[in-house]
């Protein structure tokens, strides 16, 4: 059986995490990754793979190719990428900007019909398998409270927001779950939990030479939405301490639902993910997806999907008899 082309357009963190991601699938093999930048500056792992410009999708080069897996940013490029190359072939992104979905959506689901393409969006663990988890549970148990805990585990974005303060030279943020709100919410106790009592947030910061620290500080703490509404703690420390204990791109957290049946017993659903890289596992949520979007433009599908609208044995190498075999 031939196996399944990918390509891969963008390639940072997500893009070298589809790359590591498809040496662990025998059915699927890279077939080329396209950037925006000069190919020549683009140094990927997998010998004999070529790097092309983006560009050249417009000129066919990805006509070949089953399954593009957009691993551009969400705040600009996957707006106007995922619309864009879906016009063109079946494509995954894992666009996380949650208040935007439906927008995105049926920018994607327009371009999608129009071509006859499969185009899935915001794959990954949230939104994605944290979606499909906090669905099956509000199906299961629709008297009940939804809690959704993220973290330990370092947001891009907020790091991000530090560095932009006068002042700091880096920044790592970690988001923690609050021990005793989890706690609560596993214990069925149905609380009713603020912002503030759920996460805490953690920073550790490399000022530039003769900064404020205290003014840094004053800033990080007060940012209104990122840091205002949380209890944060701020630590300065060396560039070279950030980069010796804070490279990694850890994340994880919980989906809990605790509800009642009708008689008034109580349940409580939980599901968790502790990832040692964030990049590389939602990657391999993607590989996993192309599969399935490969599958469903083979049987001539056409339009734009989430998570929530395919089957999970379409995620599988394995045939049906199989996963009803060992599986069930
Ligand atoms: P990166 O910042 O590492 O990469 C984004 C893009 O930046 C790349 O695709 C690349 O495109 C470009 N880029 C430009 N210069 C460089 C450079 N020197 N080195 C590397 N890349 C460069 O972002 P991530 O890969 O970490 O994350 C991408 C998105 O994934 C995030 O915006 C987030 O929205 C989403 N995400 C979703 C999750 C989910 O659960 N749904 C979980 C985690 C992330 P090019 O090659 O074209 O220049």
């Amino acid at each position: 059986m031939s196996r399944t082309r990918i390509g891969i357009l963008g390639y940072g963190n997500l893009g070298k995490g589809v790359e590591l991601a498809l040496r662990q699938s025998d059915d699927m093999e890279l077939a080329a990754v396209f950037t925006r930048r000069d190919p020549a500056d683009v140094s990927i792992a997998t010998p004999g793979v070529p790097v092309r410009r983006e560009a050249e999708l417009e000129q066919g080069a990805g006509d070949d190719i089953d399954v593009l897996i957009l691993c551009g940013g969400s705040a600009t490029d996957l707006p106007t990428q995922t619309p864009k190359w879906a016009a063109r072939c079946n494509v995954v992104d894992s666009f996380d900007t949650h208040a935007a979905i439906p927008r995105h959506f049926a920018a994607v689901d327009a371009a999608a019909k129009e071509a006859g393409t499969v185009a899935l969006i915001s794959c990954g663990w949230d939104p994605g398998l944290f979606s499909l988890n906090r669905l099956y549970a509000t199906c299961i148990l629709p008297e009940g409270t939804d809690y959704t805990f993220w973290g330990k585990g370092v947001s891009q974005g907020h790091s991000d927001a530090i560095r932009r303060i006068e002042g700091v030279a880096d920044a790592r943020q970690y988001t923690i779950p609050a021990p005793e709100a989890l706690d609560r919410a596993r214990a069925g106790e149905n609380p009713q939990l603020t912002t503030r009592q759920m996460h805490t947030r953690e920073c550790w910061v490399v000022l530039e030479e003769g900064a404020d620290a205290d003014e840094v500080r004053r800033q990080i703490v007060e940012m209104p939405n990122y840091f205002e509404p949380y209890d944060t703690t701020v630590n300065f420390i060396t560039q070279q301490e950030l980069d010796r204990d804070h490279a990694d791109l850890p994340h994880g957290g919980f989906v809990l639902r605790s509800g009642a049946t009708a008689s008034g017993k109580g349940h409580v659903i939980e599901y968790a993910l502790k990832l040692e890289s964030n990049p590389e596992f939602t990657a391999s949520v993607l590989v996993a997806y192309a599969r399935a979007v490969a599958r469903m433009a083979a049987e001539g599908q056409s339009g734009c999907r989430t998570v929530f609208d395919v089957a999970p044995a379409y995620l599988s190498p394995q045939s049906g008899d199989y996963l009803r075999a060992h599986m069930l």
